[in-house]
């Protein structure tokens, strides 16, 4: 890539990439147990919500015509490795409201109840990226992240790429627009962080028909992310933001419990996590710094909230699961970063108290996300200078 490491991740992060990878080597190991703990590997959806933008009633797109073109002659693969089968859920591991599973969805559910913090409750819309309404919706079930990773699913074509298309046309602020100031930008660099941060893990997690294992495909990363320096860049810069976030909560983060026997393991790993954070990473104050901040602000919630809601529109299960995880992780981040600091100590306290716990799940698995695509980045770098060498 063609990437100075040396250089400032953006204007808005006084880091540069070479420390954002010595930061991210040190956490990656914590952060990998992390997400496997109780807590962090569930995650409530309602996978039957309706896209409210465009007509989906057609379902999976189970045409051959709608999934990416990358693997040779895809109508020749066995049924399990059908785009519409890649990208389900493994059922054996969703739990739906049903009487024998009951019980153990409503300890799950109870994770952290409302007694505790990382409630089920929320603080109020006012400060919210996007709708939590959602997570709380009977009908909606439990997932096991962990069973079903984010990888290459098959899902491509018109339908995802008028997704993409979807959020920069509409949603971003314009092109004429970008550049102006840095919250428009910072926006741009968010979407097209998380696009790229897809990308990176169906690159790593891609199908390889010879021998049917998920592996990392050099060529495929390259395409879509590698040989465009923007795209990592804004991986990068998404890392500082959810970073910040996580630094910026620590001191209200005592009172934090997740869960009885548990709490104190994982308090004491996500405490290690962010101690290895560095305020400098992102400086949110410079976002809304110009004179029309107050309206930019709530332009940029409503906005932020339509892209939330746009992961509705997605047909793959899985693709939607996690495109879900990581907008609520980047809106949670958001509120964090850009409503708490206009309070006093008491009610930046009751913020994040109130934080719900598909809130802080979705943030700890969205930071992960970007960890896990930046370890992946620096393993394609290794294996496309092994490739130059060997040429
Ligand atoms: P797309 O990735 O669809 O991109 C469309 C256009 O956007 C490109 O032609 C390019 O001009 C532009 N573009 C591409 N990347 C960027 C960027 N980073 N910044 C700015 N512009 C860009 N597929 C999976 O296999 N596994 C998944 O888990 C998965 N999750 C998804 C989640 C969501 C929410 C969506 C919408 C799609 C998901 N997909 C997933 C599909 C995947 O993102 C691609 O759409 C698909 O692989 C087809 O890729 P493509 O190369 O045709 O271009």
């Amino acid at each position: 890539c063609k990437l100075d490491v040396n250089q400032q991740v953006s204007p808005s992060c006084d880091i540069t990439f070479k420390e954002i990878n010595e930061i991210n080597k040190k956490i990656r190991p914590d952060l990998v147990s992390l997400v496997q703990t109780e807590f962090f590997r569930y995650f409530k959806i309602d996978l039957y919500k309706e896209c409210s933008f465009w007509d989906t009633s057609d379902a999976f797109c189970t045409s051959r015509n709608c999934a990416v073109d990358v693997v040779e002659d895809w109508d020749k693969l066995p049924e399990i490795w059908q785009p519409e089968v890649l990208g389900s859920l493994n059922n054996e591991t969703v739990s739906e409201a049903t009487e024998e599973n009951d019980n153990e969805l409503t300890f799950l559910n109870q994770l952290c109840d409302k007694s505790k913090s990382g409630s089920t409750q929320k603080v109020g819309s006012q400060y919210d990226y996007c709708d939590l309404d959602d997570f709380s919706k009977e009908g909606s079930v439990l997932v096991d992240l962990v069973e079903n990773p984010e990888r290459f699913t098959g899902y491509g074509g018109n339908q995802s790429a008028s997704i993409w298309m979807n959020i920069y046309n509409e949603n971003c602020f314009t092109v004429g627009e970008t550049g102006q100031s840095l919250a428009k930008d910072a926006f741009y660099r968010l979407v097209s962080g998380l696009h790229a941060s897809i990308a990176t893990h169906l690159s790593n997690g891609y199908l390889n028909t010879d021998t049917g294992n998920f592996e990392p495909n050099l060529d495929l990363f390259m395409a879509r992310v590698g040989n465009f320096p923007d795209r990592v860049a804004n991986i990068y810069f998404d890392y500082s933001v959810i970073s910040k976030a996580l630094w910026k909560i620590r001191p209200y983060m005592k009172r934090l419990s997740f869960c009885d026997s548990y709490d104190e393991k994982v308090k004491s790993i996500f405490l290690n996590i962010v101690s290895q954070l560095d305020s400098k990473i992102f400086n949110e104050d410079l976002i809304f710094s110009d004179n029309i901040s107050s309206k930019l602000k709530d332009d940029f919630k409503l906005r932020f909230k339509n892209v939330t809601r746009l992961m509705d529109c997605v047909h793959c299960d899985r693709c939607r699961m996690w495109g879900k995880i990581q907008t609520t992780g980047y809106a949670t981040s958001l509120k964090i970063l850009f409503e708490l600091d206009q309070h006093d100590e008491e009610t930046k306290q009751h913020i994040v108290d109130k934080l719900t716990k598909y809130e802080l799940i979705a943030l700890i698995n969205t930071f992960d996300r970007l960890s896990q695509s930046i370890a992946a980045i620096n393993n394609f770098e290794t294996l496309y200078n092994q490739r130059l060498n060997s040429s």
